[in-house]
């Protein structure tokens, strides 16, 4: 009996990557030496996790209570930016990872603390993936956080609305999409901000400073924190997460089967047979080599998904307009006219459009 247990345990240990973190599709290393001014530090921010926010009113442009959201988003970036700096940040750069519909960012320029840069591209970039470089921060910061897909959490989704992203079998959320994108970098999240269902999802980062803003009680019902409690908060767990960075971990993905699937209300089935794709069960399986590859990959595959939402939207515009009907026949005649231009080759190709960011996204 004790040869075949050590028999398994040394089959169990060959089974697993001498480097992968057993039961992880990720392992874990010590992140690289900060800059010797004090870390360089990317504050990323969404906008469902931001304390005070408790409905889709203050974060989508164009609802009524919008500008009220964007004043209490600005509450929260500058209670953790002023949190990094006294930890000893020697800089401090800021993303919008919001999709609210937006074309600018949601943090108003007016509000934020001074000391604050915008992270700038001269064309649009993907704050996920596109500015993971080397080198380039020495940790990352995500304010205004939530919880994935299924979580019960408030706003709960992972990406865009009805879609759920699996490595090896395991939903992760929109935090560790960001943590293993900076982390292939060498680069570890060191602070997130969010309701209580998120926290609980982040177990598995336990070197995290986690400020909890919110419980709560269903996707569409928070209990708030005093905003002053918070930002307290905020300001200390985010000077003390920048002293102890050396705790903390860059999350680095190992090979892995990723599963992109649509879940309610969004729909996949269409590539159902379609030769070549593994898919089942509303998604679809490949393997990636590592995050950034993986997280590419997605990418087409939601935007099949895209089309069952955009589906929604129509059918309610459709129904709803008082000139439904007039309005799907001028669809129709432009999209015609489209047809025939491009036949009779007076149309300059299409430019593709941006992949994100779109309203409701991220
Ligand atoms: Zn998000």
């Amino acid at each position: 009996m004790k040869s075949l247990a050590l028999a398994l345990a040394l089959f169990t240990t060959a089974a697993v990557p001498a480097h992968a973190t057993p039961g992880f599709p990720w392992k874990l290393e010590a992140p690289a030496a900060a800059a010797k001014a004090g870390p360089r530090v990317l504050l990323m921010y969404d906008m469902e996790g931001i304390s005070g926010i408790s409905g889709p009113n203050q974060f989508l442009v164009g609802e009524p209570d919008y500008p009220a959201g964007r004043k209490l988003l600005a509450g929260d970036v500058n209670a953790v930016a002023a949190g990094l700096f006294n930890g000893g940040a020697s800089e401090v750069w800021l993303v919008d990872a919001h999709g609210s519909g937006n074309p600018e960012a949601d943090m108003p320029n007016e509000l934020m603390d001074k000391r604050l840069k915008w992270v700038e591209r001269d064309h649009a970039f993907d704050p996920y993936v596109d500015i993971s470089t080397r080198g380039t921060y020495d940790a990352v910061a995500v304010v205004g956080m939530h919880s994935k897909n299924g979580a019960g959490g408030f706003a709960a989704h992972t990406y865009t609305i009805g879609v759920e992203i699996d490595l090896d079998g395991r939903n992760i959320t929109e935090t560790e999409l960001v943590a293993l994108s900076f982390g292939q970098v060498g680069t570890p999240v060191i602070l997130a901000t969010g309701d209580d269902k998120l926290q609980g999802n982040l177990s598995d980062m336990p070197w995290l400073k986690y400020v909890k803003v919110k419980d709560a009680i269903d996707p569409s019902t928070v209990t708030l924190r005093p905003l002053d409690q918070v930002h307290a908060e905020m300001t200390a767990k985010a000077a003390e997460a920048v002293r102890d960075i050396k705790t903390s971990k860059a999350m680095v993905m190992t090979p892995t089967k990723v599963t992109v699937k649509a879940v309610p209300p969004a729909d996949l089935s269409v590539l159902e047979g379609f030769p070549g794709i593994d898919y089942h069960d509303n998604g679809v399986t490949y393997p990636a080599k590592d995050f950034h590859s993986a997280y590419r990959a997605a990418m087409p595959i939601i935007g099949v998904m895209r089309a069952s939402l955009s589906a929604i939207v129509m059918r309610t515009v459709m129904q709803e307009a008082p000139n439904g009907a007039e309005l799907r026949t001028k669809g129709t005649r432009a999209l015609v006219k489209s047809w025939f231009d491009a036949e009779g080759g007076k149309v300059e190709p299409v430019e593709k459009p941006a992949a994100r960011i779109e309203r409701g996204d991220h």
